[in-house]
Parts: C-alpha cells; structure tokens; sequence
C-alpha cells in the first residue's frame, strides 16, 4: 500500500507539526512535502474533523497533489472539554477571570501564554484529567477523503517542563508516564497524531 503513495503534502507551516508528521509517515516509506506557501484558510468550524478537512481539500484544490491535513488541540475536562478547538487561541478566551496580565500578553510568546493560563485557571482544581485529540484528513483527489481521529490521555501538570515538542506539551503528562510530553523524546511512537494518521493507514490499505 504505502508504495503507492510516495509523498503527501503537509498542510501546515507549523515547523514542529511538519516535523513530527514526517517522521511518522517516514516510518511508514513515505515522503512529506512542506506547502510552497501559506493558505489563509478561516477554521471557523466547530470540530478538529472540519477544520482538518477544510485545510486539507484547500490546499489539494490549489496544489493539486495529495494533501494530509491534521487539526489538533487539548479538551480539559475541569473546563468542559475546552479549549478543544480553540487551543491555538486560548489565551484569547474570556473565561470569566482574566489570569494573565497585559504586559504578559504584549511579550511572551503564544504557546507560554495558553500554558501559563491553563495551568493559573487549575491552581485550585483537582481534576486535572486531559486529553490530546487529533483528527487527520488525506486527501486523494478533490473528492476524496480519509479521515481518522487518535487521541491521547493524560492530566495537566502544576508547573512547566521540558522543551521538546511544541505547544501544551510542557504541561501534559500523558497516562503512565511521570513527567510532561516536553521532556519524552519518543512522543511520535504514542501520539494523538501517531493514532490519527495509523487509522488513515488502515483505511488506506484496504482501499488501494
Ligand atoms: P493547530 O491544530 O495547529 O491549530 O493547533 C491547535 C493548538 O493545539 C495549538 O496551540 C497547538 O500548539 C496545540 N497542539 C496541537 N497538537 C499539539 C501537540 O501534539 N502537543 C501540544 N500542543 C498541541
């Protein structure tokens, strides 16, 4: 099966995501490819699916060549599974107390912030469980799509660790593990994103 796909565009132009999903899909013989340019795509849906086949089907629209799309985010189960897909932008969320200051938001970077917030919002909480999701879209031609969702569980640590990946990972640690996905260097094997992309790979195979 993975033979006869060689390579996949990667629709994103985060260097971290790029980067993880071509060592999964590596694994598996085949090549990534980083989009010539950025497309302003609006995520305006309100599930990882959409959002992920949005970016997918725009970028195949435009390249004409196998795209894979993925749209990923942390449901915290103390905020009612938020911010799911609004993880990019939570430190933007009005939830009732402001936690991070203006000169905090005027300098430190994006990632800092969403942590930082999470991990004020949780000072007092117990419930700390949390959980990584991912959902993967391929796209074969214009009106074809594979679609596959992983996830991964853990809870939010009390403080930031570690500087591998990206994103929450200084403050999740996933189920079974005793210190955050920042400081796990084999995230890719067990990942959200590894799961989501290996039921596209199921499908697959039993479609070529
Ligand atoms: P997007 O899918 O690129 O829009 O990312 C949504 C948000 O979730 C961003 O803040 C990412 O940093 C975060 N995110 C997505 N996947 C991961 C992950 O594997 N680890 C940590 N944060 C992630």
């Amino acid at each position: 099966m993975t033979k006869q796909i060689d390579s996949v565009m990667i629709c994103t132009s985060n260097k971290k995501k790029f980067e993880e999903i071509s060592i999964i899909l590596k694994a598996l013989n085949i090549n990534t490819i980083m989009p010539p340019k950025e497309l302003e795509i609006d995520e305006y849906a309100n599930t990882f699916l959409s959002n992920a086949y949005l970016k997918a089907k725009a970028y195949y629209k435009v390249y004409k060549t196998i795209t894979l799309a993925d749209d990923s985010g942390l449901e915290i189960e103390a905020f009612g599974n938020k911010p799911g897909v609004y993880s990019a932008r939570f430190y933007q969320m009005d939830f009732g107390n402001e936690v991070l200051t203006s000169h905090e938001k005027n300098t430190l970077p994006k990632d800092e912030l969403n942590n930082l917030k999470v991990l004020r919002l949780l000072e007092k909480e117990e419930n700390r469980r949390a959980k990584f999701v991912s959902a993967v879209v391929l796209m074969l031609d214009e009106h074809k799509g594979i679609f596959g969702e992983g996830y991964l569980e853990g809870i939010i640590a009390k403080e930031l660790s570690g500087n591998m990946g990206f994103g929450y990972d200084p403050i999740f640690i996933p189920n079974g593990y005793d210190k955050t996905l920042a400081n796990i260097g084999n995230k890719n094997d067990f990942s959200h994103r590894k799961k989501a992309i290996e039921a596209i790979v199921s499908v697959l195979k039993n479609l070529l």
